[in-house]
């Protein structure tokens, strides 16, 4: 059956028979390359090493799943964190609406670490074992499923692989629990060793195969841009006013200053052309400004045909930094991470949980008193470890068992003390007496907890009950 063929190219990626495009750009040297090549390989130097850097004895950042504890720089949240967390969070998306609407998709062009890995890493390694695109090329049109330069390259991309999956890991278990594994056996860490697995795995689909596709197809970040983007938002752009009508030749009459020499669509990741306009494939890497910057120098023409600018500029409607979503989204952040800064800086030192006693709610004992079991559970949210005692006030005649207090809980944990509380039988009324319990660590945390305990209810209110019921005795 003939394939069907589409009218025209779908994306940048797709052959017009539904087959796979493969891109294969040609580096762009210049001014911006230099510099983001510095950005990623310091994003890439800070990835790696924050697993290995500690600040006031916790690591950097650790997001420990399974005690439910998420560590930032030196903070450690804890479940019952959930304002902050979602404070930061929001503040998060905010920040990010701001980033796009001042300086449109940025965070793809220079710190995505899909881009960041995929070419400065990844990419240059296919250039240095396949030979350059052409190279590729060839070995792509050789049709052979095994050719050694690839194979080289396949094992090297594997390697590096593995490695990013581990730092990847260390940031939920820590760099030593890593180590720990690396030399033990698959079955003593079975979800560690499937997390690494997995992510090695993903890793290689997405550097080897999904490629640029993951920016076009797989992020929804791309797909946000008509939301997020305005026209006075900085995006790298071709000037239509100055480079049409493009042509080539040395005789420049009546033609604009593109040469129409598609070094910009031959540098592209993404492998769409720039003079088309604002498209969702883009992602701001800025290779096609370095690519025609150094054609215009050949040319004789002013640098900046491709350049960052805004829609509103290329229309000759000029500069406007203030505009309602530059107004809003400042203030918005400003209150939300401004309420997460307070939260941070005034939260308790502890977080207290009063629990009861699974099973029977109290023991009526042979003297007739009352005893009510509690669990309090104490998380300690300071910087230091501390020891937790525990009173209890508010009814006469009290007498506390805390076996295990003053509960020693380090920075950051939690533990459960048992408490037994015993009150005589005729200090509860409707069978309830709320007493005060007061945990303190005997330093810079001291609070009171109401408690509602549970015993009998008298006889006598059980008479009056049934009075009532029953009505007057004669
Ligand atoms: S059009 Fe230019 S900025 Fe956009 S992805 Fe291609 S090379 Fe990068
Ligand atoms: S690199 Fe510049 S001159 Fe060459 S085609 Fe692109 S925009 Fe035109």
């Amino acid at each position: 059956m003939a394939v069907p063929v589409a009218p025209g190219r779908v994306l940048p990626t797709l052959n017009e028979d539904g087959t796979h495009r493969w891109l294969r750009p040609k580096p762009a040297p210049g001014a911006w390359l230099t510099r983001r090549t510095v950005v990623a390989w310091l994003l890439i130097f800070i990835y790696v090493a924050i697993p290995h850097v500690f600040i006031g004895g916790k690591p950097t950042i650790l997001l420990d799943l399974q005690r439910r504890e998420f560590t930032f720089f030196g903070t450690t949240f804890l479940p019952t964190d959930t304002l902050l967390l979602m404070l930061l969070a929001i503040s998060v998306v905010i920040a990010i609406f701001l980033a796009s609407a001042l300086a449109g998709r940025v965070w793809c062009g220079w710190a995505c670490p899909q881009t960041v890995y995929m070419e400065f890493v990844y990419r240059p390694l296919e250039r240095l074992f396949e030979g350059g695109p052409r190279g590729s090329t060839q070995i792509d049109r050789a049709g052979t499923w095994f050719h050694p330069r690839r194979f080289a390259k396949h094992v090297t991309y594997l390697v590096i692989s593995s490695f990013l999956a581990h730092t990847f890991l260390a940031y939920f278990v820590g760099w030593d629990q890593v180590v720990h594994w690396v030399f033990g056996s698959p079955s003593a860490h079975p979800v560690g060793f499937t997390i690494v697995t997995i992510t090695t795995i993903a890793m290689m689909l997405d550097f080897v195969y999904f490629r640029e596709q993951t920016c076009m197809v797989a992020c929804p970040y791309g797909r946000w841009q008509s939301a997020l983007l305005d026209n006075d938002s900085l995006i790298v752009a071709y000037d239509y006013n100055r480079g049409e009508p493009r042509g080539l030749g040395k005789d420049r009459t009546g033609k604009g200053d593109c040469v129409d020499c598609e070094a910009c669509v031959i540098t592209c990741p993404t492998g769409i052309d720039i003079r088309n306009g604002l498209q969702m494939e883009c992602i701001h890497c800025t290779q096609c400004m370095d690519a025609c910057d150094a054609v215009m120098r050949k040319v004789g023409r002013p640098e900046g045909l491709i350049r960052y600018t805004s829609r509103a500029a290329l229309a000759g409607k000029g500069k406007h930094f203030l505009r309602p979503r530059t107004v809003l989204y400042p203030i918005a952040f400003a209150i939300v991470f401004g309420g997460f800064v307070w939260q941070l800086t005034f939260k308790d030192a502890a977080d207290v949980t009063l629990l009861g006693a699974a099973g029977a709610p109290f023991v009526v004992q042979q003297d007739g008193k009352v005893t009510n079991q509690l669990r309090i559970r104490i998380a300690n949210r300071s910087g230091a470890e501390h020891a937790y005692t525990v009173e209890v006030t508010g009814a006469d005649d009290v007498s506390v068992i805390a076996p295990m207090s003053p509960l020693s809980v380090r920075p950051g944990h939690t533990e459960t003390m048992p408490v037994f509380v015993t009150l005589p039988r005729d200090e509860f009324d409707e069978g309830v007496r709320t007493v005060t319990v007061r945990v303190s660590d005997g330093a810079s945390y001291a609070a009171d907890f109401p408690y509602r305990l549970t015993g009998p209810i008298r006889e006598s209110h059980d008479d009056d009950r049934k009075d009532r019921r029953n009505g007057p005795r004669e």
